[in-house]
């Protein structure tokens, strides 16, 4: 069982199927360009790459809901890290 992690969403691949919101609505939401975005997320980059929780401070409740998303998604672009004491993380999915 992870206790910290952050959620990485890689918005240039999202193809808009609506799968993550239906199984975690308490995170994901179908935004207005027709792909799927993280409440209350951090852009990054370019914008097209959303962060739910980072290494200083990591979420900590609905891993399981946030994995079920992550792996609900056909193309992938729902990463799950894990974020360890000492602060870095490992990519989990
Ligand atoms: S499941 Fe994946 S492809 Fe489908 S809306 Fe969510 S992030 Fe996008």
């Amino acid at each position: 069982m992870t206790e910290k992690y952050k959620i990485i969403h890689d918005r240039d691949i999202c193809i808009g199927c609506s799968a993550c919101a239906s199984v975690c609505p308490k995170h994901w939401f179908m935004d207005n360009d027709g792909k799927s975005s993280i409440h209350n997320h951090t852009k990054t980059g370019n914008g097209e790459e959303e962060i739910l929780g980072t290494n200083e401070s990591p979420l900590t409740e609905d891993f399981e809901d946030n994995m079920d998303a992550a792996e609900s998604c056909p193309v992938n672009c729902i990463h799950i890290h894990e974020v360890k004491e000492d602060g870095s993380d490992t990519e989990l999915i």
